[in-house]
């Protein structure tokens, strides 16, 4: 197998695309296609920083190498969830703490023990207020929250994540099964800065899980090993799986399905909205919730009762 280019042995074969690289091509055209995304999707300003939220898994750090290759003022945060099971946070900061260090990039770090006595795995564990909600679903909350607040307190242009193709392929299609106007209408590589919430982006929208293997592969960046012990999402394994098959007859499906959702997307836009309403500042920490006092702050500050759980 020779590179597509330059006829050196290959590094890459890459069915989606019909082509094979050497690993300096490959290099090549994973940055220009983080590029393009970028620049398609007006997700960043080259002056202000970017917040990139990384938990040490092979995506988030490959969107941090990226960016940062890229010109893109990067400050990675991580939030230590305190899951002890399995040593899951442990290894998880260990690996973010050592790939910031070589390679020179700032780290945000944002422990949930520290701030509150307590994290994830104790609300497992103890008496929680939230029982109707699954602990990913509080879990989700919860990061997406400290993301919010730290994007908008260091001045960033956007928080980047590190989702790749093959999660926005799945997460779409779950949202195709159900019909889903309100998720169809985010399923997007970009959500606009509104309401007091920071802009999200996701630079790898367009590159395939096994794109972002080999990029790891090509400049040796470790992640951490291991799932967390509360990942039981049964059904979106499923689709991922159903997805992978497909691709396996059909190479070039996820990119064709994402892609033509991506021409279809301003249909949901009416969507966005949601079932309740526009959100209004939260009383103790001012972000935006769609109720007096937001879930973050009932949850880990105790700020009210928790009545009646809402969208957090
Ligand atoms: S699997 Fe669930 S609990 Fe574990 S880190 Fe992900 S969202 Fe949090
Ligand atoms: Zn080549
Ligand atoms: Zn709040």
């Amino acid at each position: 197998m020779k590179c597509r280019i330059c006829g050196a042995p290959a590094f890459v074969k890459l069915a989606a695309h019909n082509t094979t690289f050497c690993a300096e091509h490959f290099d090549a055209f994973f940055l220009r296609q983080v590029r393009r995304t970028i620049e398609r999707f007006g997700m960043l300003e080259p002056d202000r920083p970017v917040v990139v939220a990384v938990s040490g898994g092979k995506d988030s750090l490959a969107v941090t190498h990226a960016l940062s290759r890229l010109g893109y003022p990067v400050e990675a945060l991580h939030i230590d969830l305190g899951i002890a099971t399995g040593g899951f946070s442990a290894a998880s900061l260990e690996i973010t703490e050592k790939f910031c260090r070589q390679n020179g990039i700032v780290l945000h770090l944002y422990s949930l023990e520290e701030e509150f006595g307590r994290g994830v795995e104790a609300l497992e564990r103890g008496r929680r207020p939230f029982r109707s909600r699954s602990i990913c679903s509080l879990c989700g909350m919860t990061k997406r929250h400290i993301m919010n607040e730290v994007a908008l307190a260091r001045g960033a242009a956007a928080v980047a994540t590190g989702h790749n193709l093959d999660d926005m392929a799945t997460a779409l299609l779950a949202n195709v099964l159900r019909w889903d106007g309100f998720y169809l209408a985010k399923t997007l590589p970009v959500l606009a800065s509104e309401h007091g919430f920071a802009r999200k982006v996701k630079p790898l929208a367009l590159l395939s899980e096994e794109e972002i293997l080999a990029y790891c592969r090509l400049h040796g960046i470790a992640r951490v090993e291991g799932r967390c012990p509360f990942a039981r999402d049964a059904k979106f394994l499923r689709y991922k799986a159903l997805l992978n098959d497909i691709e396996q007859h059909s190479p070039g499906t996820k990119r064709a399905f994402y892609e033509g959702y991506l021409g279809y997307a301003s249909l949901f836009r009416d969507h966005r909205q949601g079932r309740s309403g526009a959100p209004r500042p939260c009383g103790v920490c001012g972000l935006p919730t769609s109720s007096e006092v937001c879930t973050f702050c009932r949850l880990w500050r105790g700020a009210a009762p928790a009545a009646k759980p809402e969208e957090g």
